[in-house]
């Protein structure tokens, strides 16, 4: 039977919504000064079901997961000098896009994080929140979290670096994709939906 076009790869679980509410009330405690609660939050946030997901989807080819093998490419995978530049969106297009997506990967609506406000609470809470080039040492949620500029139609098959052809994703939808189109991995046009929307800030509003 053929696979049946979806939302996103694999859906997150749910513990990610109590965690993003763990991580907001750990930047209000931050913000006040109480660096012990916040530091407990951010501890309760790195859970090992979001490392599992993560590692499910990212990790190795998984037909349930990824869809059948394309047989074959199309539109044909590109020679490097051959792609549209630049290879990344302007500061400019990534304003526009956050504008009109907001912090919510516009697959499973995970949502998610800046990877300069990751860094920056690593910093002030390397023991709780750690960040590090090593994906087993990174913080669970804010691995998954990592906000992603995604081309709807990769770069390395004509996509061009565009407001127009990108989206905010996680980082789980975004590598779990690799360089598949949407049709390749089954996936419905993020675009044909509204983008979630919430209160949820990217946790924008840390004092640092
Ligand atoms: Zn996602």
């Amino acid at each position: 039977m053929p696979m049946e076009l979806r939302r996103c790869l694999l859906a997150p679980p749910s513990e990610v919504w109590t965690a993003a509410e763990n991580l907001r009330h750990a930047v209000h405690l931050h913000n006040e000064g109480d660096r012990s609660g916040a530091a407990v939050l951010f501890r309760a946030a790195d859970l090992a079901r979001i490392g599992d997901w993560f590692k499910k989807v990212v990790g190795p080819f998984d037909e349930s997961i990824h869809g059948p093998r394309p047989t074959f490419l199309e539109p044909p995978k590109l020679p490097m000098h051959q792609r549209k530049r630049p290879r990344m969106v302007s500061a400019a297009g990534k304003r526009a896009i956050i504008a009109r997506d907001g912090y919510h990967c516009r697959f499973c609506e995970m949502p998610v994080i800046p990877k300069d406000t990751v860094k920056a609470i690593a910093l002030l809470y390397p023991e709780d929140a750690p960040w590090t080039d090593v994906a087993a040492d990174q913080h669970r949620f804010f691995q998954a979290a990592n906000l992603q500029y995604d081309h709807l139609l990769p770069h390395s098959r004509g996509g061009e670096s565009s407001v127009e052809n990108m989206v905010v994703t996680c980082a789980v939808c975004n590598y779990g994709r690799m360089s598949n189109t949407l049709a390749e991995s089954f996936l419905l046009d993020p675009r044909d939906f509204p983008s979630r929307t919430s209160s949820w800030d990217g946790l924008q509003l840390i004092v640092l």
